[in-house]
């Protein structure tokens, strides 16, 4: 994703349009969980000399596919993603704190459209508002399924704790140890 800068270059308030369509980065959640692009990005916007740099301002749309973090299906889901970038030449001596810098007479929008759609992912996915997650006694897809599970809210895992000083001779485990 290059902007060429010929013609821009010297001209306060020239600008230009842009559009690519490219393979998607790795993405990752927050929670640091990859996150599967199902189609290339697309990234639209302008360039504008403004004197003192250029200003990128566009969109990235991006499909991808997640997993729900309650039912652990995977879903599709649709994000755009605003970008407004401040460039300036490697060598300014003017330049804000958060502008990026560019060598030679073109832009490279790669990194900063790969930052900001990592930090505008979903924390977590869900495939829906209402989604009725996983049985945590069974396992089964709420979503898709109905058990007989009652619902008393035991941690699996205190579970099988339980069982196990059910079964252990003269009920022991008094002193905590696993
Ligand atoms: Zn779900
Ligand atoms: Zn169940």
């Amino acid at each position: 994703m290059k902007i060429s800068l010929a013609g821009l270059e010297h001209e306060r308030g020239a600008t230009r349009s842009f559009d690519f369509r490219k393979a998607a980065p790795k993405l990752f959640t927050s929670g640091g969980e990859e996150v599967k692009a199902t189609a290339p990005l697309e990234v639209s916007g302008t360039i504008t000399n403004t004197g003192s740099c250029f200003h990128v301002r566009g969109r990235i749309s991006a499909k991808l596919e997640l997993v729900c973090a309650r039912c652990l299906e995977r879903f599709s889901l649709e994000i755009e993603v605003p970008l407004a970038e401040n460039y300036v030449k490697s060598h300014a001596q003017k330049a804000e704190e958060d502008w990026r810098t560019f060598y030679g007479d073109e832009i490279v929008l790669d990194e900063a459209v790969e930052e900001e759609l990592n930090l505008n992912l979903p924390l977590r996915g869900l495939c829906g508002d209402n989604c009725q997650g996983l049985c945590p006694i069974c396992g089964v897809n709420r979503n898709l399924e109905k058990c007989n599970c009652r619902e008393e809210r035991i941690d699996p895992r205190l579970a099988v704790l339980s069982q196990l000083m059910e079964q252990a001779p003269g009920g022991g485990g008094k002193d905590g140890s696993t």
